[in-house]
């Protein structure tokens, strides 16, 4: 199966490393012979800006393109969540038709980079982050065989990914930030991958979350910034980058209420207290059991 997407955790590969002026032979068009083998074998793993611009290209909320077009999946051994497009059950993407991709104008970053994947990687002592290419050479693909040659620059263009690159920057450094942290930082608790999950492609759901009273308490942001996250997905998307950055790394780059801190912890001493009591009410509710009949 294609692999369209190859979030850099995931690769064993050693790729031959491109860059903006390497020089790609590659065409592809409607009258080739492979005409839609790709998409007949899809295996596209989306970023958060692709789940906006398909759901916006369809007219549909992000939970019911969830539902509807994507399949859950683990992008690495510490189980951080991600999702592919669904496919058929012989692998079709659900976009293909006999005419080629029905969200061409929208289709995600994977299918526009192919064949070329990439790869974002921080040097040694670096803290800003530098982005390969490298060529996905495969059987069925025979746009390899054809004569025209560009630079990956070129290659990129034609393909639009610019709006695309910079919408997935941040996310993409949030995941290559953790990945560099190795084995460090350990499973993440469950519940910081369920809101990673959510933060980056669950937007309807982050946006009730962050739109809460409680958030709302906790939080000191100007309404305005509210008024913008209830209209706006891409502000929104951003958010959720900042937000997870906090619950990752404890980048503390959004301002906490006075106070929020003691009344987040008032507020769980209360549950604690509540579990206390409910396991020793458990405990005597046994014991009355074991001596009813003595
Ligand atoms: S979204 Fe379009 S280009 Fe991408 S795999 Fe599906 S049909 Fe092919
Ligand atoms: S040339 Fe490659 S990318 Fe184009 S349709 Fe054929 S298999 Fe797909």
């Amino acid at each position: 199966m294609s692999k369209k997407f190859d979030i850099p955790f995931e690769s064993n590969m050693v790729p031959t490393m491109l860059d903006l002026g390497s020089r790609l032979q590659f065409s592809c068009h409607k009258g080739i012979s492979c005409f839609n083998a790709c998409c007949k074998q899809a295996d596209v793993t989306l970023t958060p800006y692709d789940i906006i611009r398909l759901k916006d290209h369809l007219g549909k909320s992000a939970t019911d393109f969830l539902k509807d077009h994507t399949v859950p999946f683990r992008m690495d051994k510490e189980g951080l969540p991600g999702v592919k497009l669904r496919t058929t059950d012989e692998g079709a993407c659900l976009f293909m038709t006999e005419e080629g991709c029905s969200v061409y104008e929208d289709r995600p970053t994977a299918c526009r980079l192919y064949p070329l994947g990439h790869m974002s990687m921080l040097a040694t002592g670096s803290k800003t982050d530098e982005t390969h290419y490298f060529l996905i050479k495969e059987e069925h693909c025979k746009g390899h065989e054809e004569d025209q040659e560009q630079t990956i620059a070129e290659y990129l263009k034609e393909q639009e990914t610019a709006q695309y690159e910079e919408m997935n920057r941040e996310w993409l450094q949030l995941m290559l930030k953790r990945r560099s942290m190795g084995p460090t930082v350990g499973r993440p608790p469950e519940a910081t991958l369920q809101m990673f999950f959510m933060c980056s492609f669950d937007m309807d759901r982050f946006r009730r979350f962050v739109l809460s009273e409680n958030f709302r308490n906790t939080y000191d942001l100007e309404d305005s910034v509210y008024e913008v996250f209830a209209k706006e997905d891409i502000s929104l998307m951003q958010f959720g980058v900042r937000f997870m950055k906090q619950a990752f790394f404890g980048e503390r780059t959004i301002p906490e209420k006075d106070g929020a801190w003691e009344n987040r912890v008032e507020q769980r001493q209360e549950v604690w207290d509540a579990r206390r009591q409910a396991e020793i009410t458990r405990q005597q509710q046994e014991e009355d059991e074991k001596y009813k009949d003595a």
